[in-house]
Protein backbone atom coordinates (compact mmCIF):
# COMPACT_ATOMS: atom_id res chain seq x y z
CA UNK A 1 0.00 0.00 0.00
CA UNK A 2 1.28 3.47 -0.37
CA UNK A 3 2.68 5.07 2.10
CA UNK A 4 -0.13 7.61 3.57
CA UNK A 5 -3.04 5.45 2.43
CA UNK A 6 -5.75 3.40 4.56
CA UNK A 7 -7.26 1.48 1.64
CA UNK A 8 -8.19 3.90 -0.80
CA UNK A 9 -8.32 6.84 1.37
CA UNK A 10 -6.24 9.15 2.62
CA UNK A 11 -3.07 10.42 0.14
CA UNK A 12 -0.86 13.66 0.72
CA UNK A 13 -2.40 16.26 -1.96
CA UNK A 14 -0.38 19.12 -1.32
CA UNK A 15 0.99 22.27 -3.57
CA UNK A 16 4.23 21.55 -4.79
CA UNK A 17 5.61 24.36 -2.92
CA UNK A 18 5.43 22.52 0.08
CA UNK A 19 7.01 19.09 -1.09
CA UNK A 20 10.15 19.98 1.61
CA UNK A 21 8.31 21.02 4.27
CA UNK A 22 6.17 17.86 4.10
CA UNK A 23 9.53 15.68 3.52
CA UNK A 24 11.08 17.27 6.52
CA UNK A 25 8.07 16.62 8.93
CA UNK A 26 7.85 12.91 7.83
CA UNK A 27 11.45 12.55 8.59
CA UNK A 28 11.11 14.36 11.96
CA UNK A 29 8.12 12.12 12.75
CA UNK A 30 9.34 9.06 11.89
CA UNK A 31 12.76 9.74 13.86
CA UNK A 32 10.38 10.61 16.94
CA UNK A 33 8.50 7.35 16.50
CA UNK A 34 11.20 5.29 16.31
CA UNK A 35 12.64 6.84 19.67
CA UNK A 36 11.37 5.55 22.88
CA UNK A 37 12.73 9.01 24.55
CA UNK A 38 10.30 10.67 22.80
CA UNK A 39 7.25 8.81 23.56
CA UNK A 40 8.21 9.03 27.30
CA UNK A 41 8.94 12.83 27.36
CA UNK A 42 5.13 13.05 26.20
CA UNK A 43 3.94 10.75 28.44
CA UNK A 44 5.55 12.93 31.54
CA UNK A 45 4.61 15.82 30.01
CA UNK A 46 1.13 14.86 29.96
CA UNK A 47 1.22 13.38 32.92
CA UNK A 48 2.55 16.44 34.87
CA UNK A 49 0.50 19.05 32.57
CA UNK A 50 -2.94 17.24 31.86
CA UNK A 51 -3.86 15.12 34.49
CA UNK A 52 -3.41 11.80 32.36
CA UNK A 53 -3.68 8.90 32.91
CA UNK A 54 -7.24 9.98 32.95
CA UNK A 55 -9.76 7.68 34.54
CA UNK A 56 -11.81 5.36 33.49
CA UNK A 57 -15.22 5.51 35.76
CA UNK A 58 -17.48 3.11 36.30
CA UNK A 59 -21.36 4.75 35.85
CA UNK A 60 -22.99 2.42 38.42
CA UNK A 61 -26.49 4.06 38.58
CA UNK A 62 -26.51 3.95 34.71
CA UNK A 63 -25.35 0.66 34.92
CA UNK A 64 -28.79 -0.30 37.17
CA UNK A 65 -30.37 1.58 34.77
CA UNK A 66 -30.47 -0.12 31.85
CA UNK A 67 -29.65 -3.23 33.54
CA UNK A 68 -27.31 -5.03 31.07
CA UNK A 69 -23.29 -4.23 30.09
CA UNK A 70 -21.10 -2.80 32.76
CA UNK A 71 -21.21 1.37 31.70
CA UNK A 72 -17.44 2.59 31.69
CA UNK A 73 -16.94 6.42 31.14
CA UNK A 74 -13.30 6.75 29.91
CA UNK A 75 -12.47 10.55 30.96
CA UNK A 76 -11.05 12.85 28.18
CA UNK A 77 -12.58 15.53 29.80
CA UNK A 78 -10.49 16.02 32.55
CA UNK A 79 -7.38 16.99 30.67
CA UNK A 80 -5.93 19.91 30.81
CA UNK A 81 -8.33 22.43 28.24
CA UNK A 82 -11.29 20.11 29.20
CA UNK A 83 -11.25 17.54 26.26
CA UNK A 84 -8.49 14.85 24.28
CA UNK A 85 -7.51 17.78 21.96
CA UNK A 86 -4.56 18.45 24.21
CA UNK A 87 -3.26 14.90 24.06
CA UNK A 88 -2.59 15.94 20.41
CA UNK A 89 -1.35 19.67 20.91
CA UNK A 90 0.94 19.13 23.09
CA UNK A 91 2.19 16.00 21.46
CA UNK A 92 2.77 17.93 18.02
CA UNK A 93 4.44 21.08 20.32
CA UNK A 94 7.09 18.49 21.34
CA UNK A 95 7.63 17.35 17.84
CA UNK A 96 7.89 21.39 16.73
CA UNK A 97 10.53 21.78 19.60
CA UNK A 98 12.46 18.95 18.24
CA UNK A 99 12.51 20.55 14.86
CA UNK A 100 13.51 23.78 15.76
CA UNK A 101 10.59 25.78 14.55
CA UNK A 102 9.23 28.67 17.06
CA UNK A 103 5.84 29.27 15.55
CA UNK A 104 2.63 27.85 15.00
CA UNK A 105 -0.08 28.42 13.17
CA UNK A 106 -3.74 26.61 13.20
CA UNK A 107 -7.08 26.80 11.69
CA UNK A 108 -10.29 26.21 14.17
CA UNK A 109 -13.72 26.19 13.49
CA UNK A 110 -15.71 26.28 17.17
CA UNK A 111 -12.18 27.71 18.67
CA UNK A 112 -11.76 24.46 21.00
CA UNK A 113 -8.50 23.45 18.74
CA UNK A 114 -7.66 27.15 18.66
CA UNK A 115 -7.67 27.27 22.79
CA UNK A 116 -5.67 24.08 22.59
CA UNK A 117 -3.15 25.19 20.42
CA UNK A 118 -2.81 28.33 21.89
CA UNK A 119 -2.10 27.18 25.34
CA UNK A 120 0.08 24.99 23.92
CA UNK A 121 2.17 27.69 22.29
CA UNK A 122 2.04 29.76 25.49
CA UNK A 123 3.81 26.65 27.45
CA UNK A 124 6.24 26.23 24.83
CA UNK A 125 7.45 29.79 24.57
CA UNK A 126 6.00 29.64 20.77
CA UNK A 127 4.38 32.69 18.42
CA UNK A 128 1.44 31.29 17.46
CA UNK A 129 -1.67 32.43 14.94
CA UNK A 130 -4.95 31.15 14.61
CA UNK A 131 -7.04 31.52 11.47
CA UNK A 132 -11.08 31.62 11.99
CA UNK A 133 -13.76 32.46 9.92
CA UNK A 134 -15.25 36.03 10.50
CA UNK A 135 -18.55 34.25 11.21
CA UNK A 136 -17.30 32.04 13.76
CA UNK A 137 -15.33 34.86 15.54
CA UNK A 138 -18.33 35.96 15.93
CA UNK A 139 -19.87 33.11 17.06
CA UNK A 140 -17.39 31.73 19.50
CA UNK A 141 -16.31 34.82 21.12
CA UNK A 142 -15.04 33.65 24.09
CA UNK A 143 -12.90 31.08 22.85
CA UNK A 144 -11.66 33.64 20.49
CA UNK A 145 -11.55 35.58 24.16
CA UNK A 146 -9.17 32.62 25.61
CA UNK A 147 -7.18 32.46 22.64
CA UNK A 148 -5.84 36.29 22.99
CA UNK A 149 -5.59 36.27 26.68
CA UNK A 150 -3.44 33.05 26.02
CA UNK A 151 -1.23 35.22 23.94
CA UNK A 152 -2.48 33.73 20.41
CA UNK A 153 -3.20 36.32 17.45
CA UNK A 154 -6.68 35.23 16.24
CA UNK A 155 -6.99 36.22 12.21
CA UNK A 156 -10.55 36.86 10.89
CA UNK A 157 -11.17 35.40 7.69
CA UNK A 158 -13.19 37.03 5.30
CA UNK A 159 -13.07 35.08 1.98
CA UNK A 160 -15.50 32.67 1.00
CA UNK A 161 -18.34 31.72 3.56
CA UNK A 162 -16.33 32.79 6.24
CA UNK A 163 -16.34 29.73 8.04
CA UNK A 164 -13.76 27.07 8.84
CA UNK A 165 -12.65 25.97 4.92
CA UNK A 166 -11.63 29.43 4.30
CA UNK A 167 -9.90 29.30 7.53
CA UNK A 168 -8.22 26.19 6.31
CA UNK A 169 -6.98 27.58 3.08
CA UNK A 170 -5.44 30.99 4.81
CA UNK A 171 -3.55 28.80 7.16
CA UNK A 172 -2.00 27.13 3.85
CA UNK A 173 -1.44 30.33 2.79
CA UNK A 174 0.32 31.38 5.83
CA UNK A 175 2.09 28.22 6.27
CA UNK A 176 3.48 28.17 1.79
CA UNK A 177 5.07 31.86 2.90
CA UNK A 178 6.74 31.29 6.25
CA UNK A 179 7.36 27.58 6.26
CA UNK A 180 11.19 27.06 7.30
CA UNK A 181 10.17 28.90 11.08
CA UNK A 182 6.30 27.46 11.18
CA UNK A 183 4.37 24.31 11.76
CA UNK A 184 0.88 24.16 10.86
CA UNK A 185 -0.46 22.43 14.10
CA UNK A 186 -3.36 20.18 12.61
CA UNK A 187 -6.61 19.49 14.80
CA UNK A 188 -7.60 15.61 13.48
CA UNK A 189 -6.81 12.97 12.01
CA UNK A 190 -7.53 14.28 8.81
CA UNK A 191 -5.79 16.29 6.23
CA UNK A 192 -2.76 15.24 4.88
CA UNK A 193 -0.26 12.62 5.48
CA UNK A 194 1.43 12.56 8.05
CA UNK A 195 -0.76 14.35 9.98
CA UNK A 196 -3.89 11.72 10.24
CA UNK A 197 -0.49 9.07 11.28
CA UNK A 198 0.78 11.89 13.67
CA UNK A 199 -2.88 13.11 15.37
CA UNK A 200 -3.95 9.00 15.74
CA UNK A 201 -0.26 8.27 17.13
CA UNK A 202 -0.46 10.70 19.71
CA UNK A 203 -4.16 10.09 20.75
CA UNK A 204 -3.50 6.05 20.85
CA UNK A 205 -2.78 7.41 24.70
CA UNK A 206 -6.29 7.03 24.77
CA UNK A 207 -6.82 3.35 24.48
CA UNK A 208 -3.62 2.10 25.63
CA UNK A 209 -4.94 3.39 29.06
CA UNK A 210 -8.60 2.32 28.78
CA UNK A 211 -7.21 -1.49 27.89
CA UNK A 212 -5.33 -1.76 30.85
CA UNK A 213 -8.08 0.09 33.09
CA UNK A 214 -10.79 -2.02 31.97
CA UNK A 215 -8.79 -6.04 32.30
CA UNK A 216 -7.72 -4.24 35.81
CA UNK A 217 -11.18 -3.00 37.09
CA UNK A 218 -13.92 -5.45 34.73
CA UNK A 219 -11.17 -8.94 34.08
CA UNK A 220 -11.73 -8.73 30.78
CA UNK A 221 -12.25 -6.94 27.36
CA UNK A 222 -15.41 -4.77 26.71
CA UNK A 223 -18.17 -5.70 24.33
CA UNK A 224 -18.29 -2.44 22.52
CA UNK A 225 -16.16 1.07 22.57
CA UNK A 226 -18.51 3.65 21.72
CA UNK A 227 -16.79 7.30 20.57
CA UNK A 228 -18.25 10.02 18.77
CA UNK A 229 -16.96 11.38 15.28
CA UNK A 230 -16.01 14.98 14.32
CA UNK A 231 -12.94 14.70 11.94
CA UNK A 232 -12.52 11.51 14.13
CA UNK A 233 -8.99 11.85 16.70
CA UNK A 234 -10.76 11.13 19.95
CA UNK A 235 -12.44 7.78 18.35
CA UNK A 236 -9.43 6.65 16.36
CA UNK A 237 -7.31 7.34 19.72
CA UNK A 238 -9.22 5.08 21.58
CA UNK A 239 -10.22 2.77 19.04
CA UNK A 240 -6.77 1.78 18.62
CA UNK A 241 -6.26 0.12 21.99
CA UNK A 242 -8.88 -2.38 20.48
CA UNK A 243 -8.78 -2.51 16.67
CA UNK A 244 -6.45 -6.07 17.18
CA UNK A 245 -9.01 -7.55 19.43
CA UNK A 246 -11.95 -8.67 16.93
CA UNK A 247 -14.31 -9.19 19.44
CA UNK A 248 -14.38 -5.92 20.81
CA UNK A 249 -17.24 -3.88 18.72
CA UNK A 250 -15.73 -0.47 18.11
CA UNK A 251 -19.15 2.04 17.37
CA UNK A 252 -18.67 6.04 16.18
CA UNK A 253 -21.36 7.92 16.32
CA UNK A 254 -21.57 10.98 14.06
CA UNK A 255 -24.36 14.49 13.90
CA UNK A 256 -27.59 13.78 12.97
CA UNK A 257 -28.52 16.78 13.79
CA UNK A 258 -32.22 17.25 13.05
CA UNK A 259 -32.28 13.89 11.35
CA UNK A 260 -30.38 12.02 8.78
CA UNK A 261 -33.09 12.54 6.26
CA UNK A 262 -33.76 16.33 7.08
CA UNK A 263 -30.81 17.40 5.00
CA UNK A 264 -29.36 19.56 8.26
CA UNK A 265 -26.73 17.13 10.05
CA UNK A 266 -23.23 16.62 9.70
CA UNK A 267 -22.88 12.55 9.20
CA UNK A 268 -20.52 11.39 6.52
CA UNK A 269 -20.83 7.55 6.85
CA UNK A 270 -24.05 6.48 9.00
CA UNK A 271 -26.05 8.45 6.39
CA UNK A 272 -24.54 6.27 3.45
CA UNK A 273 -26.97 3.05 2.68
CA UNK A 274 -25.12 -0.08 3.24
CA UNK A 275 -27.54 -2.49 2.61
CA UNK A 276 -30.80 -2.90 0.74
CA UNK A 277 -33.09 -2.01 3.09
CA UNK A 278 -31.58 1.65 3.84
CA UNK A 279 -33.24 5.13 2.64
CA UNK A 280 -30.64 5.92 0.07
CA UNK A 281 -30.89 9.67 0.91
CA UNK A 282 -27.63 11.03 -1.10
CA UNK A 283 -24.88 11.71 1.30
CA UNK A 284 -21.36 11.95 0.97
CA UNK A 285 -19.00 10.73 -1.42
CA UNK A 286 -15.92 10.28 -2.17
CA UNK A 287 -13.24 13.75 -3.14
CA UNK A 288 -10.20 15.25 -2.62
CA UNK A 289 -10.14 18.28 -0.50
CA UNK A 290 -7.76 20.18 2.08
CA UNK A 291 -4.83 17.94 0.73
CA UNK A 292 -6.79 14.45 1.61
CA UNK A 293 -9.15 11.76 -0.29
CA UNK A 294 -11.96 10.68 1.93
CA UNK A 295 -15.77 10.67 2.08
CA UNK A 296 -17.23 14.31 2.03
CA UNK A 297 -20.59 15.89 2.45
CA UNK A 298 -20.62 17.76 -1.28
CA UNK A 299 -23.19 18.31 -3.85
CA UNK A 300 -22.24 16.61 -7.53
CA UNK A 301 -20.02 19.60 -8.27
CA UNK A 302 -17.78 18.95 -5.84
CA UNK A 303 -18.87 22.48 -3.64
CA UNK A 304 -18.73 21.43 0.07
CA UNK A 305 -22.15 21.37 1.78
CA UNK A 306 -23.60 23.63 4.68
CA UNK A 307 -23.59 21.19 7.56
CA UNK A 308 -25.39 20.98 10.50
CA UNK A 309 -25.22 20.01 14.44
CA UNK A 310 -25.73 21.62 17.89
CA UNK A 311 -22.48 20.00 18.88
CA UNK A 312 -20.27 22.68 16.67
CA UNK A 313 -17.13 20.66 17.08
CA UNK A 314 -18.72 17.66 14.86
CA UNK A 315 -20.07 19.84 12.39
CA UNK A 316 -17.35 19.03 9.63
CA UNK A 317 -17.23 17.91 5.88
CA UNK A 318 -14.92 14.98 5.97
CA UNK A 319 -14.11 12.44 8.21
CA UNK A 320 -10.74 10.42 8.84
CA UNK A 321 -9.55 8.48 6.00
CA UNK A 322 -8.59 6.12 9.02
CA UNK A 323 -12.07 5.62 9.52
CA UNK A 324 -13.54 5.85 6.15
CA UNK A 325 -11.19 2.20 5.68
CA UNK A 326 -12.29 0.72 8.91
CA UNK A 327 -15.95 1.46 8.06
CA UNK A 328 -15.40 0.29 4.68
CA UNK A 329 -14.05 -3.12 5.63
CA UNK A 330 -16.89 -3.35 8.70
CA UNK A 331 -14.39 -2.97 11.76
CA UNK A 332 -16.17 0.19 12.79
CA UNK A 333 -20.11 0.37 12.68
CA UNK A 334 -20.90 3.93 12.42
CA UNK A 335 -24.06 5.49 13.50
CA UNK A 336 -25.72 9.30 14.15
CA UNK A 337 -27.50 10.60 16.97
CA UNK A 338 -30.30 13.62 16.93
CA UNK A 339 -29.67 16.76 18.80
CA UNK A 340 -32.58 15.84 20.53
CA UNK A 341 -31.26 12.70 21.64
CA UNK A 342 -28.06 14.60 22.84
CA UNK A 343 -30.04 16.76 24.95
CA UNK A 344 -32.10 14.04 26.32
CA UNK A 345 -28.60 11.49 27.08
CA UNK A 346 -26.91 15.01 28.43
CA UNK A 347 -29.70 15.32 30.58
CA UNK A 348 -29.53 11.89 32.19
CA UNK A 349 -25.70 11.46 32.41
CA UNK A 350 -25.81 14.88 34.73
CA UNK A 351 -28.30 13.81 37.02
CA UNK A 352 -27.51 10.26 37.18
CA UNK A 353 -23.81 10.35 37.79
CA UNK A 354 -22.76 14.08 37.78
CA UNK A 355 -20.55 13.85 35.06
CA UNK A 356 -21.43 17.01 32.11
CA UNK A 357 -20.68 15.61 28.82
CA UNK A 358 -19.41 17.92 26.24
CA UNK A 359 -21.89 18.09 23.37
CA UNK A 360 -19.91 15.98 21.19
CA UNK A 361 -19.38 13.34 23.81
CA UNK A 362 -23.18 12.91 24.42
CA UNK A 363 -23.41 11.87 20.72
CA UNK A 364 -21.68 8.39 21.85
CA UNK A 365 -23.49 8.27 24.92
CA UNK A 366 -26.59 8.21 23.16
CA UNK A 367 -25.50 5.26 21.40
CA UNK A 368 -24.18 3.56 24.31
CA UNK A 369 -27.68 4.03 26.03
CA UNK A 370 -29.66 2.38 23.37
CA UNK A 371 -27.58 -0.39 23.49
CA UNK A 372 -26.75 -1.36 26.77
CA UNK A 373 -30.10 -3.20 27.85
CA UNK A 374 -28.91 -5.38 25.38
CA UNK A 375 -25.71 -6.70 26.47
CA UNK A 376 -25.39 -9.14 29.18
CA UNK A 377 -24.51 -8.32 32.88
CA UNK A 378 -21.32 -9.89 32.38
CA UNK A 379 -19.96 -8.01 29.72
CA UNK A 380 -18.85 -4.01 29.43
CA UNK A 381 -19.09 -1.27 27.58
CA UNK A 382 -16.62 1.65 27.48
CA UNK A 383 -17.71 5.85 26.21
CA UNK A 384 -15.12 7.56 25.63
CA UNK A 385 -16.07 10.99 26.78
CA UNK A 386 -14.15 13.20 24.60
CA UNK A 387 -14.61 16.95 26.76
CA UNK A 388 -16.66 18.34 29.16
CA UNK A 389 -19.95 20.13 28.77
CA UNK A 390 -19.04 23.34 30.55
CA UNK A 391 -18.14 24.89 27.63
CA UNK A 392 -21.48 24.40 25.94
CA UNK A 393 -23.30 26.18 28.85
CA UNK A 394 -24.52 29.13 26.63
CA UNK A 395 -26.06 26.33 23.84
CA UNK A 396 -26.90 23.43 26.33
CA UNK A 397 -29.39 26.26 28.44
CA UNK A 398 -30.93 27.77 25.20
CA UNK A 399 -31.68 24.47 24.06
CA UNK A 400 -33.34 23.53 27.58
CA UNK A 401 -35.41 26.56 27.12
CA UNK A 402 -34.89 27.53 30.46
CA UNK A 403 -36.41 30.84 31.06
CA UNK A 404 -34.64 32.02 34.31
CA UNK A 405 -31.38 31.33 31.94
CA UNK A 406 -32.80 33.73 29.31
CA UNK A 407 -33.92 36.10 31.57
CA UNK A 408 -29.83 35.97 33.28
CA UNK A 409 -28.42 36.70 29.89
CA UNK A 410 -30.93 39.85 28.92
CA UNK A 411 -29.75 41.28 32.54
CA UNK A 412 -25.97 40.18 31.93
CA UNK A 413 -26.13 41.44 28.45
CA UNK A 414 -27.60 44.82 30.04
CA UNK A 415 -24.77 45.03 32.71
CA UNK A 416 -21.67 44.04 30.57
CA UNK A 417 -23.04 45.46 27.11
CA UNK A 418 -22.68 49.11 28.96
CA UNK A 419 -18.99 50.63 28.79
CA UNK A 420 -17.52 50.27 32.24
CA UNK A 421 -17.78 53.65 34.61
CA UNK A 422 -14.06 54.27 36.22
C1 LIG B 1 -13.15 18.71 18.79
C2 LIG B 1 -13.95 17.80 19.61
C3 LIG B 1 -14.50 16.61 19.09
C4 LIG B 1 -14.43 16.25 17.63
O1 LIG B 1 -13.16 15.95 17.14
P1 LIG B 1 -12.64 14.48 16.82
O2 LIG B 1 -11.41 14.73 16.05
O3 LIG B 1 -13.68 13.76 16.06
O4 LIG B 1 -12.39 13.81 18.13
C5 LIG B 1 -15.18 15.76 19.94
N1 LIG B 1 -15.33 16.06 21.25
C6 LIG B 1 -14.83 17.19 21.79
C7 LIG B 1 -15.07 17.46 23.23
C8 LIG B 1 -14.13 18.10 21.00
O5 LIG B 1 -13.65 19.22 21.54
Amino acid sequence: MKPGYYGNWGGAFVPEILHETFRQLNAFFTEAQADPAFWRQYVDLMGSYSCRPTPLTLAENLTRRFGGASIYIKREDLNHTGAHKANNVMGQGLLVQRMGKRRVIAETGAGQHGVATATMAAKFGFECTIYMGEEDVQRQRPNVFWMEKLGATVVPVTSGSRTLKDAINEAFRDWVANMDSTHYVMGTVCGPHPFPAMVAWFQKIIGEEAKEQILAAHGRLPARVYACVGGGSNAMGIFQGFLADEEVELVGVEAGGEGLTSGRHASRLAAIPTTADTDGIPDATPGVAQGYKTMFLQDDDGQMKDTHSVAAGLDYIGVSPMLADLWERGRVRMTAATDTEVMEALQLAMASEGIIPALESAHAFVQAFKEAGELSPESAIIINQSGRGDKDIFTIAHAFKDPSWREFIRAKGEEYGKEPVS
